[in-house]
């Protein structure tokens, strides 16, 4: 049996395609050939049934960054072998990680160059950046990197009682101390919600913070296809370590929220004394998919510092290294390196 016979060849010199954002297709950077991505659906998947499931996901190759901590997997493609949240390029090889396998997509949408374009109106207004991050804010610093995240729908079903307040003034004293003052009414009430969620995204990413991350918010979620690899063809992919326990333990924080807030807009009051719900979350599915990110990331006296593009919207938020003294380690490409890696995918291909 052949191995690797994922990735996709140009038909004319033989040489790896790669995904192009622009036509949605591959492309051979040799001689520029074209390959169209045919999109295939993708299905929800049942929470309960695969919370045990975890396979060995061997077709892609995972690797562990020294310099940041970022675990990513790596297509064949060789250029992006340096860790797309901080570039250094000296990742080491991880064995036999385990993980689910991604179902759904969205595809890049942004080649490198505009995500560098939406950077450059904001890296010029930065009079007090550092020096070098300036410097090395190129748009080929710039790495494409697919984040995994859980994409959660659950129906609800809420039973609930609250004590809320309402304040009111009375007037109290006499003469000179004639006064008005502020006192609460407490009341109870009781009720109950349905309510059905769809798509709530939560990321399963270590390296990028969840607020980062809602800085470039939103994803269209409803565009989501079907998991391919070509797409994956020229980037990389952020490995996922957040179980879809934590990951539905999130999401239930975020929809336990919705509940409370949808329930006390029934009534009219100014203070929240308690509000205690019972929920029943059921028809729990879920996608697990990757969602693309442009990275621009630096390490300045061991602090990362970032420069994020969303990857489908262009819309995009950053954090620089004030200017003092040291510079801003950057790592590039190692030859030695890339060799090794050159040699490992041959040794996979024959
Ligand atoms: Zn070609
Ligand atoms: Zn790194």
């Amino acid at each position: 049996m052949e191995k690797d016979t994922h990735i996709s060849k140009c038909e004319s010199c033989g040489a790896d395609m790669i995904y192009n954002p622009k036509t949605l297709g591959l492309y051979c950077p040799y001689c520029e050939s074209q390959k169209a991505i045919n999109k295939i659906p993708t299905t929800i998947r049942d929470y309960h049934l695969e919370r045990e499931r975890s396979v060995v996901d061997d077709e892609m190759q995972a690797y562990k960054c020294p310099n940041c901590g970022g675990e990513v997997v790596f297509d064949a493609y060789v250029t992006s072998t340096a860790c797309p949240f901080c570039s250094a390029t000296n990742v080491v090889k991880l064995k036999n990680q385990k993980g689910l396998k991604p179902d759904g997509i969205l595809p890049f949408l942004y080649t490198k160059e505009m995500a560098f374009e939406a950077g450059k109106n904001w890296i010029k207004k930065k009079f007090f950046a550092l020096g070098a991050f300036k410097k090395n804010f190129k748009a080929e610093n710039f790495n494409g990197v697919y984040v995994p995240s859980y994409f959660f729908s659950s129906n609800t079903y809420t039973k609930y009682h609250a004590r809320l307040g309402k304040h009111y003034t009375v007037t109290v004293g006499s003469g000179k101390n004639r006064r008005t003052v502020t006192k609460t009414r407490w009341f109870t009430v009781r009720g109950e919600l349905s309510r059905d969620f769809k798509d709530i995204i939560i990321e399963a990413t270590r390296q990028l913070t969840q607020s980062e991350l809602h800085k470039i918010n939103p994803y269209d979620t409803e565009s989501l296809e079907g998991y391919q690899r070509d797409y994956l063809a020229g980037f990389s992919a952020e490995r996922n370590d957040a179980s879809l326990d934590q990951g539905f333990a999130n999401a239930k924080v975020i929809m336990d929220d919705t509940i409370q807030r949808e329930a006390l807009s029934r009534y009219s009051y100014d203070v929240v004394g308690s509000f205690n719900a019972d929920t029943t979350y059921s028809n729990i599915g879920f996608h697990y998919a990757l969602i693309p990110i442009w990275v621009f990331g630096c390490k300045h006296k061991d602090k990362m510092y970032r420069y994020i593009v969303n990857g489908r919207t262009g819309r995009s938020y950053g954090k620089y290294p004030i200017s003092a003294g040291k510079v801003c380690t950057i790592v590039f490409a190692v030859l030695a390196f890339v060799a090794t890696v050159l040699a490992l995918i041959y040794t996979q291909g024959a």
